[in-house]
């Protein structure tokens, strides 16, 4: 069974989404965080280097924030920004992957996946 998001709140507190997995985790993001990590073409050539610190958006007038978010098929989630962008779709795969807790931080470094190989 693949583990999916039982519910997805997109205005948790302090600026961050909210996702209750099927398997029981529950994931906390940063809107920073899940807005630097979209996954869409357009973002991930303007990636920050491997190593360097995320974040370096462009600075809004406004706080950055998702408006709304879609379910897109059974394995995916488009997230619509208050910047404008929404091309990100983040399947539920990659969200998981992009769980910041210690946990998962320490299983993603174990399994080399988390972007920063040496
Ligand atoms: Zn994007
Ligand atoms: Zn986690």
């Amino acid at each position: 069974m693949p583990v999916v998001p039982a519910k997805i709140r997109l205005a948790g507190p302090n600026h961050t989404v909210h996702v209750d997995w099927s398997d029981g985790h529950a994931s906390v993001y940063e809107y920073p965080y899940l807005r630097s990590r979209c996954p869409c073409a357009t973002c991930q050539d303007s990636e920050p280097e491997p190593g360097q610190a995320a974040g370096a958006l462009p600075v809004l007038k406004k706080a950055l924030k998702p408006e709304r978010a879609e379910i897109v098929g059974r394995y995916a989630v488009q997230i619509y920004w208050n910047d404008g962008h929404n091309s990100g779709i983040y399947s539920y795969e990659y969200l998981r992957r992009l769980c910041p807790c210690p946990e998962c931080t320490a299983e993603a470094r174990a399994a080399g996946m988390d972007g920063r190989q040496e």
